[in-house]
């Protein structure tokens, strides 16, 4: 298995903050997962799965976790019945990936998805979702190694998942997942192209971001509230709140964690003294 050591966390995180990682593993099989999970437990540390890292910030300073990356995690299969098209994915397979596939057969059931930087694990863990879908709408199976190192292959319907959050961000590393789409009457490249369209309009993408930094509150939005707050653009050396997009945190350049972490906070406290209401955040904060 590939080891990396002494490594800079800010190339594992879209928003580029970050300190260094003792060491990094790049798992390619199952019996590798459950090595790391044994490792994992002999050493008494923390095991922290990493994606493609368009939702995760690390903390500044050294961090001596068990840090697993699924970018040799590629596997990717397609069958076909009739209609329907099984797509068994592993977890470091991008959803750029399964959006060429859902192009080239004009399937539906992806589209909604498709702007959403994603990879497959990390998606699933987040149970990511966009346009009124979300990602366990189309999971059939999941894969998944729990911390005792145990193989399960559960259907979606035994995983306790609900908006943006899944069983996953507590404990397990999910290593592969099928997910089931049909062929379309629609022209589906033509929606993935709106959709891309819309979110280049509404998100800052021309700055190192995280995305929505948190959730909804139930008949609410994140960014309305804190825009009504006053923190549309609101920023702290070189983090901000996005002028394009309040919810989302872009880095200016030479953001660090501590700024980051005080901006979180002014802008949740005041947020709830405005509102009564608590922002919970969708961003995973590895300190
Ligand atoms: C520009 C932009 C737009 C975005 N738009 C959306 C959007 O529309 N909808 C949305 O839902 N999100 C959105 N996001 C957030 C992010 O893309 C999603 O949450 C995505 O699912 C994260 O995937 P990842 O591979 O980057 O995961 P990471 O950020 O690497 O990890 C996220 C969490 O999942 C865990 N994890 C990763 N892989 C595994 C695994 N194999 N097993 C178990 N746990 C794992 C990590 O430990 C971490 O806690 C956006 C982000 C950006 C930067």
């Amino acid at each position: 298995m590939k080891i990396l050591e002494d490594i800079n966390l800010s190339n594992f995180s879209t928003i580029k903050i970050g300190g260094k990682a003792k060491i990094i593993y790049f798992p390619e099989n199952i019996e590798d997962i459950q090595f790391l999970i044994k490792k994992s437990q002999d050493e008494n540390k923390r095991l922290i799965p990493v994606g493609i890292g368009s939702n995760i910030v690390f903390k500044d300073g050294i961090l001596d976790y068990i840090f697993v990356s699924t970018k040799r995690l590629k596997k990717l299969e397609i069958k076909q019945r009739k209609d329907t098209f099984f797509i068994k994915a592993q977890a470091g397979v991008s959803f750029k990936e399964i959006v060429s596939i859902v192009k080239k057969f004009n399937l539906e059931g992806f589209e909604n998805l498709s702007g959403i930087p994603a990879s497959i694990g990390g998606a699933t863990a987040m149970n990511a979702g966009a346009f009124g879908s979300e990602i366990f709408d189309i999971l059939q199976e999941i894969k998944w190694i729990d911390n005792n190192g145990n193989l399960h292959i559960s259907k979606k319907e035994e995983i306790d998942y609900s908006y943006r959050k899944t069983q996953f961000q507590k404990e397990g590393f999910v290593y592969e997942v099928i997910i089931v789409l049909k062929k379309s009457n629609k022209n589906i490249s033509e929606i993935i192209k709106k959709h891309l369209l819309e979110r280049n309009k509404k998100q800052p993408l021309n700055l190192p971001t995280i995305g929505s930094t948190y959730k909804n509150p139930e008949g609410s939005f994140a960014g309305l509230l804190l825009e009504k707050a006053g923190f549309r653009g609101k920023r702290i050396n070189d983090i901000a709140f996005s002028e394009k997009h309040a919810n989302f945190l872009v880095n200016y350049g030479n953001a660090n964690f501590k700024d980051l972490m005080n901006l979180l906070e002014l802008a949740e406290k005041k947020v709830e003294s405005q509102f009564n209401i608590k922002l919970e955040r969708e961003i995973r904060i590895i300190e």
